[in-house]
């Protein structure tokens, strides 16, 4: 029987991961070894009961008794926090979704890696901070890292079976978010409750605001570079509205191949989940004569700076993806707090990179994941002094 984990099972990607190992047989099919969340111990207690998961695991430690007590009889073990999380990840599984947002679901994927297993990466952070570090040790460990983001896993499908020396480009697309065709002044009084109302996508909320900033697209760009290695200028963004066609890929002679799909996460997990096979996933099939019509928009780097901070960070390389994923998490904290307006986010990281820039600490190469853990320490405590900063001018 198939061996799995999901990291970050309640969130948005692990629901839609849950859904489909449930579908497909559940607990009779697949041994589940870890499940872990956050703060809704309450889920994650429903959940590892359904799939009679070995271990439960919270990364908040203060939530122990609450997961303790939901699996009460279950003979489902309870355990929480930083080391517990790294744990579980010790434990080999055949097959492990890393969805645990933001940098936090770097090292348990790391570690996970050890066992040669295949990770499904949704996490898009690891790349993003540590892209070079992660592919050497699955290429040291055998393991295998599968692409969940659906632009990624667009272009991995797009690739299968062709030479990639004869590859010129590879365009991914992004909806353009809900302020896609908003003015500039009215972007400036942008609410959280408008940020996170993405128009295709359904998706936590953190991620949804990095898709209305394009900082979520910033990453992806990063992330495409780190995990099929092409060159920055190769790699292209457009406005595609309807979200139907996920990324696509230019060969040598001209030809494009695209990957269409519907706006539905299951697609991407689905397929890492039954690599090399396919298997059927329950998403709506795509009708063309409804959809009718496909616009594409170049991005405006007005109003969407990410895009070009992240060009910066290609260039600059080393340990700069890092501290731009650091730098932008705060600022994120800042704008979902209140206390940093919409368009201050990316001023806010483009301050921080030019102050780490300053000391000479962004191109250094990290030797090990220390390295990577030491920057994203660094910039978010800068980050946290140029927030200081920003809320004592206003
Ligand atoms: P959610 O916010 O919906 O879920 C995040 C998960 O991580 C939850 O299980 C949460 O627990 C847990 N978590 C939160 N903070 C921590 C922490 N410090 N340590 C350990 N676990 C933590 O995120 P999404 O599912 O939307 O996204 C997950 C990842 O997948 C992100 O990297 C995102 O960029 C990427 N991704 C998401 C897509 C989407 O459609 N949602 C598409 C492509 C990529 P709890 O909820 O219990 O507090």
């Amino acid at each position: 029987m198939r061996s799995i984990s999901i990291f970050g099972a309640t969130g948005s990607i692990g629901e839609s991961t849950f859904d489909l190992i449930c579908r497909a047989g559940g607990a009779d099919a697949y041994r589940t070894v870890a499940l872990t969340g956050a703060r809704n111990v309450k889920r994650l207690a429903e959940m590892a009961r359904t799939l009679r998961a070995e271990i439960a695991v919270t990364a908040e430690e203060d939530c122990l008794p609450a997961l303790r007590e939901a699996l009460a009889g279950s003979g489902i073990h309870a355990a929480a926090g930083r080391a517990a999380l790294l744990e579980a990840a010790d434990r080999p599984a055949d097959w492990i979704m890393s969805a645990i947002v933001g940098a936090a679901g770097l090292e348990p994927g790391m570690r996970a890696l050890r066992h040669g297993t295949t990770l499904a990466l949704a996490n898009k952070e690891s790349l993003v901070t540590a892209g070079p570090l992660l592919m050497a040790e699955a290429r040291r460990f055998g393991a295998t890292i599968l692409p969940v983001d659906s632009e990624h896993s667009a272009v991995f499908q797009a690739l299968t079976g062709e030479q990639t020396d004869k590859v010129e480009r590879v365009i991914i697309t992004a909806s353009g978010g809900p302020f896609r065709d908003w003015p500039m002044e009215r972007m400036r009084e942008v609410t959280l409750a408008q940020a996170v109302a993405h128009p295709n996508w359904s998706m936590g909320q953190r991620i949804s605001v990095d898709s209305a900033s394009m900082f979520n697209k910033a990453l992806e760009l990063i992330e495409t570079r780190e995990y099929f290695g092409f060159a920055p200028e190769q790699i292209e963004v457009i406005v595609h509205p309807q979200s139907i066609i996920h990324a696509l890929v230019g060969f040598c002679d001209g030809g494009v191949m695209a990957h269409l799909g519907p706006a539905d996460m299951r697609h991407a997990i689905g397929f890492a989940l039954h690599w090399p096979d396919r298997g059927e996933v329950p998403v709506e099939r795509l009708d063309l004569a409804r959809i009718a019509q496909l616009q594409f928009q170049a991005p405006d780097p007005e109003r969407f700076p990410a895009l070009r901070l992240a060009r910066e960070v290609m260039e600059t390389g080393g340990l700069a993806g890092a501290a731009f994923n650091a730098a932008k998490e705060v600022a994120l904290d800042h704008f979902i707090a209140g206390k940093l307006p919409f368009l201050g986010m990316s001023g806010l990281v483009e301050d921080c990179l030019a102050r780490l820039s300053d000391e000479n600490r962004l191109g250094n190469a990290p030797d090990a994941l220390e390295d990577v853990l030491s920057m994203d320490h660094l910039a978010r405590s800068v980050a946290q002094q140029a927030a200081a900063k920003a809320l004592t001018r206003k």
